[in-house]
C-alpha cells in the first residue's frame, strides 16, 4: 500500500506541535494513515513516539496543528473528547487493566459505559473476543492471575471491543518477558491481516519489517524518513536513520 497523502487518510495529522514546558517534543509532525494501513513508528527513547500517539488519541492536548479522523476535525477544541476517544482503541506498554475487575468486565466496560450496550450483548461479544485472543477460560479471573502476555492480550481485546476505527499501540511488548512477546505480536499480526488500521510504536524491527505497510522514523520530534519497511529498514537514506538502526544489528 502506498503511503497516505494529506487528503486520503482515515487519520490525518498535520503540523502537530507539542511542548512540555520549554522543551519541544513534537516539532511539526505530518502523518496520515490510510484505512487498513499498518504503520510502525520507530525512533529512540525520548524521540516523541508516545507523545505523538497520545496526541493523536486525544489523550494529550496539542499546541498547534490539526488532526482529522475521517472527515471530523478532532483537534477542534469544541469536540467532545470522550466521543472521539470512543472511536479509537489504545493499548500501552503497561497494560492498564482495571485490577479490581474481572477479565470479562475489563473487556465489556467501555461497551457498557461509553457505548451504552446492554450487559448481555457486551458480554456475548467479550466472550467471543476472549476466545479470539486465546483466553476464553480466563473470563472470570482477575488480571493479576494472568501472565504479562495474557494481560496484554486482554488489553487488546478491550481495545477492539468497541470496533475502533484506528488502533494506537504504544510499545505493547516492551514490558513483557521475551518469551511472551511472540503471542502478543501474533495477535497484532492477525488484526492487521483482518484489515485493522494500526499505528504502532515499536522496537520490534523484525515485526515492523514483516507486518507494517510503512515505517516512520521519528527523531527529536520530527519525521526524518518514512516509506516501505524494505526501504527504510534496509536502505535508509538519512544518516540519523542509519545511526538509529545500527543499534539493532
Ligand atoms: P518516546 O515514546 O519516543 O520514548 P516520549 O513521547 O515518551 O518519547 O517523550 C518525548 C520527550 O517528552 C521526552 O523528553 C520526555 O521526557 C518528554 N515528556 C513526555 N511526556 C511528558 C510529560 N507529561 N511532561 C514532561 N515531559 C514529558
Ligand atoms: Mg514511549
Amino acid at each position: 500500500m502506498s503511503p497516505a497523502t494529506e487528503t486520503d487518510g482515515l487519520l490525518r495529522a498535520s503540523g502537530i506541535r507539542k511542548s512540555f514546558g520549554d522543551r519541544e517534543v513534537l516539532a511539526g509532525v505530518d502523518l496520515s494513515l490510510a484505512a487498513h494501513e499498518v504503520v510502525a513508528l520507530i525512533g529512540a527513547s525520548g524521540s516523541g513516539k508516545s507523545t505523538l500517539l497520545r496526541c493523536l488519541g486525544l489523550l494529550e492536548p496539542i499546541d498547534d496543528g490539526q488532526i482529522f479522523l475521517g472527515d471530523e476535525d478532532i483537534s477542534d477544541p469544541r469536540v467532545d473528547g470522550n466521543r472521539v476517544r470512543a472511536r479509537l482503541g489504545a493499548v500501552f506498554q503497561s497494560f492498564n487493566l482495571f485490577p479490581h475487575l474481572s477479565v470479562l468486565d475489563n473487556v465489556t466496560l467501555a461497551s457498557r459505559v461509553v457505548h451504552r450496550m446492554p450487559r448481555s450483548q457486551a458480554e456475548a461479544r467479550a466472550v467471543e473476543l476472549l476466545a479470539r485472543v486465546g483466553l476464553a477460560d480466563k473470563a472470570k479471573e482477575h488480571p493479576d492471575r494472568l501472565s504479562g502476555g495474557q494481560q496484554q492480550r486482554v488489553a487488546i481485546a478491550r481495545a477492539i471491543a468497541t470496533d475502533p476505527e484506528v488502533l494506537l499501540l504504544d510499545e505493547i511488548t516492551s514490558a513483557l518477558d521475551p518469551e511472551l512477546v511472540g503471542e502478543v505480536l501474533e495477535l497484532v499480526r492477525d488484526l492487521a491481516a483482518e484489515g485493522a488500521t494500526i499505528l504502532m510504536a515499536t522496537h520490534e524491527m523484525a515485526f515492523a519489517r514483516d507486518v507494517a505497510d510503512r515505517v516512520v522514523f521519528l527523531d527529536a520530534g520530527t519525521i526524518v524518513e518514512q516509506g516501505p519497511p524494505s526501504a527504510v529498514l534496509r536502505h535508509p537514506r538519512e544518516e540519523r536513520t542509519r545511526a538509529f538502526l545500527a543499534r539493532f544489528t
